[in-house]
């Protein structure tokens, strides 16, 4: 146990000596650690969560309520807000949806029962990763490093990668997607994602008519060290087809392939 929390414990020291701002992330112009909001009225809990983030290098506020917690975060803008399902005041999933009104951070939601994930399913969250309780401290820590790994890896280094790109829109029937400008587009109606749904049409959008497995995205979207099912796919690919719907999207664009993964359909 200790040898992985030493190796998390790398992983995010070597995210914060890379000194890059990471796409499109809230935050503190200025340099210093990153910081973490937990929101959990479980005190215990929320105090041993902190703890956690702390060691892992995170400046960490906490926060007993979703009142309270939607306010330390419009006032420390951080990174990562592990977010309780069910809190006094305001649930977790009032304080997302507001939280989604003016930051793009990383929200990890936290459930007391798996079926309180499938309960979110369609609804417009806006959780970056779920958790189910009881879960280790550890293993929070190493979904967040695998979020904040994915954010390096995605719009910086693809467009480091490929020298001088012209073009850099994928375009599958009405939908346009900008992959530098992390932009959608259906009939020409701008389709707000976050920024993982982003991520998941774009690993679509590369393959247009072919399959792509749930482990596939996950690897794809997710990194290598990512660990979990792949029921998060499908919770996002929920999201993603109800905005495009109401852009005008046929309900199977994201055509589900049975016991296999997603393609995007001929239009
Ligand atoms: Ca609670």
């Amino acid at each position: 146990m200790g040898d992985d929390a030493d190796l998390v414990g790398a992983d995010l020291a070597a995210a914060l000596d890379s000194r890059g701002v990471p796409d499109g992330q809230p935050g503190p112009a200025s340099g210093g650690p990153p910081r973490a909001v937990i929101v959990e009225d479980e005190q215990p809990l929320a105090r041993l969560l902190a703890g956690c983030l702390s060691r892992a290098g995170f400046a960490v506020t906490t926060a007993y309520d979703g009142p309270a917690g939607l306010a330390a975060v419009r006032q420390v803008l951080p990174e990562v807000v592990v977010l309780d399902l069910g809190l006094p005041g305001l649930d977790g999933i009032g304080v997302c949806r507001r939280i989604r009104t003016f930051s793009d951070c990383f929200v990890v939601m936290l459930t007391a029962r798996a079926e309180e994930a499938d309960t979110l399913l369609g609804l417009s969250v806006g959780a970056d990763a779920y958790m189910t309780k009881p879960f280790s401290p550890r293993e929070l820590v190493a979904r967040i490093a695998a979020l904040r790994r994915r954010a390096r890896l995605t719009a910086p280094a693809a467009a480091s990668a490929s020298p001088a790109t012209a073009d850099t829109s994928l375009v599958w029937g009405d939908l346009v997607l900008d992959v530098d400008g992390r932009t959608v587009r259906f009939e020409g109606s701008l389709v707000e994602l976050t920024r993982t749904e982003f991520d998941i049409l774009r690993v679509l959008a590369e393959a247009p008519g072919r399959v792509v497995t749930r482990s596939d995205m996950l690897g794809w979207v997710w990194g290598p060290g990512w660990v979990g099912d792949g029921h998060v796919v499908d919770v996002h690919i929920a999201h993603i087809r109800r905005k495009l719907a109401e852009a005008g999207a046929a309900a199977d664009f994201i055509r589900s392939v049975r016991g296999v993964g997603y393609r995007l359909d001929d239009f």
